[in-house]
């Protein structure tokens, strides 16, 4: 049967390296990069006899993150010791929390999906623990490498994994809710979310059912997705397999499947095993934790407004459209700028234009983040009310703002300095018509003639004299006024 008559059901597995300085368990540096193995010690090697100490600011910035999902945090939390054997965790056991007592739990967000509303995705948990290290493989990758070299850099750089419900019903579905999961993040400042430098990352379970069906099908999870369009493709691509292989009849087994990016497949990497095959017991080097309302109410208070108040607040408040209010604050340094630049102006569609055109046009031509911009929203408001008073038109007021965008020069500087303030005497403004019409005798003739076009023409001509500068709320006026006396 066609793929739209299965229901797809997915659930993503997100890992997001914290933004400490140090590690989990030691002091060297999270930096991410350095020669292979320069970011290591006793402990991050896992060496016999070192003892780990919990860095407590990665736990905060993992209840912080609990809370800015919504999650429910429990008073209690624990680590336990994960068994698995693979070269890049040279302890043979990761350290991370069993889900006996889960330190958050039962949050949810909420994700634009098809239909133009708002869907609740559910959150199961979201819980601490150590990154491993890398494995550089030889050849072009993992499927075709012949050995592997290890890299311990990353070992220890603390990690908190979001497990998701299985509550995405489509691979765009599933592009937004990580976006939305990496906008939140950022917002709080607890990890920078670079999925090209690997500190976010995302592994999908994905199932089909036909639909109306209650049971869930059997899933494969699909790893190395290391791009939100990485996402996307992976799952539509594994969604049209697995309808495939339903529509054969084949028999279908829990599996674990790579995404390989140049080829556009999912391929088998091996079956899947369950989370008693990795033998969690309590970490007996590292003390329970209790976490008191103090320290609670100490982290909700680092929570800035998040995404969706804030659009709320812009639609709600500040009548910007929609599409408008979406983009602004869907980046907490681009929020707070506009937001700045409104507080001086008054108004907030005239902020947001700008902003929505003129500036991301420069920042994305320029390849500036917004962090780095030089126009500060004081002079942005300051320009704006430039054209309120007629000093510069809209137009020249472009040519102003690119000044402003490469130096990080005063507007009112910049007019002067140019020579870029609007002509508005209408007297000026009149001798400029009379020379231009006196040049243009066939569009004057044409004009008079009945062709309304051609004045298009001579307001040109007209901008053109002035560089721009002609008030051009009076120039149509003018050159009507002169054109009819010449009848
Ligand atoms: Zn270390």
């Amino acid at each position: 049967m066609p793929l739209n008559d299965y229901e797809i059901v997915i659930g993503l597995e997100v890992h997001a390296e914290l933004k400490t300085d140090s590690k989990i368990f030691c002091g060297c540096t999270t930096e991410f990069g350095g020669e292979p193995n320069s970011h290591v010690c006793p402990v991050c090697l896992g060496l016999p006899g070192v003892l780990p100490v919990l860095n407590e600011k990665a736990m905060d910035y993992t209840i912080t993150a609990g809370l800015a999902l919504n999650c429910e945090i429990s008073p209690y939390s624990k680590f336990d010791r994960k068994q698995y054997f693979y070269p890049d965790l040279p302890k043979a056991y990761q350290i991370s929390q069993y889900n006996d007592f889960l330190l958050c739990k039962s949050g949810w967000i909420e994700v634009a999906s098809g239909n133009g509303e708002l869907k609740k995705v559910r959150i199961n948990r979201v819980h601490l623990e150590e990154d491993a290290g890398k494995t550089v493989h030889s050849g072009t990758g993992i499927l075709d490498s012949d050995y592997g070299q290890q890299d311990y850099n990353r070992c220890g750089v603390p990690l908190i994994e979001i497990v998701g419900e299985p509550d995405l019903r489509s691979a765009q579905e599933a592009k937004e809710y990580l976006e939305k999961l990496r906008t939140l993040l950022l917002y709080t400042g607890i990890s920078d979310c670079k999925m090209e430098e690997g500190s976010l990352r995302c592994d999908a379970n994905i199932s089909l059912r036909p639909k109306g069906a209650k049971e869930f099908g059997i899933l494969a999870e699909i790893k190395n997705l290391n791009s939100f369009k990485a996402v996307q493709s992976a799952l539509e691509y594994e969604a049209e397999r697995q309808a495939e292989l339903y529509d054969k009849g084949e028999k279908m087994f829990k599996q674990t499947r790579a995404w390989d990016e140049n080829k556009g497949v999912t391929v088998l990497m091996r079956s899947k095993e369950g989370a008693s095959d990795y033998r969690y017991f309590p970490e007996p080097d590292l003390v329970p934790m209790v976490i008191d309302d103090e320290r609670l109410q100490r982290l909700r208070n680092t929570i800035p407004e998040l995404p969706d108040s804030r659009k709320r607040r812009y639609m709600e408040i500040w009548g910007l459209p929609e599409y408008d209010a979406n983009l602004i604050s869907g980046s907490r340094e681009l929020a707070d700028y506009f937001e700045a630049a409104v507080k001086e102006y008054g108004e907030a569609k005239a902020v947001s234009n700008w902003v929505m055109v003129e500036l991301m046009r420069l920042l994305n031509q320029e390849k500036i983040e917004i962090t780095a911009v030089k126009i500060t929203p004081a002079a942005l408001a300051k320009m704006l009310k430039l054209i309120d008073a007629g000093t510069i038109s809209g137009k020249i007021a472009k040519t102003v703002f690119e000044e402003m965008f490469m130096t990080g020069k005063d507007p009112e500087a910049i007019v002067q300095e140019k020579g870029l303030v609007q002509i508005s005497d209408s007297g000026e403004l009149a001798a400029i018509a009379k020379k231009v019409i006196d040049a243009n005798p066939q569009s004057a003739a044409d004009y008079l003639g009945g062709k309304a076009q051609a004045l298009g023409f001579l307001v040109g001509q007209m901008m053109k004299e002035t560089k721009g500068r002609a008030n051009p709320a009076m120039v149509n006026e003018l050159l009507r006024k002169e054109l009819e006396q010449r009848k």
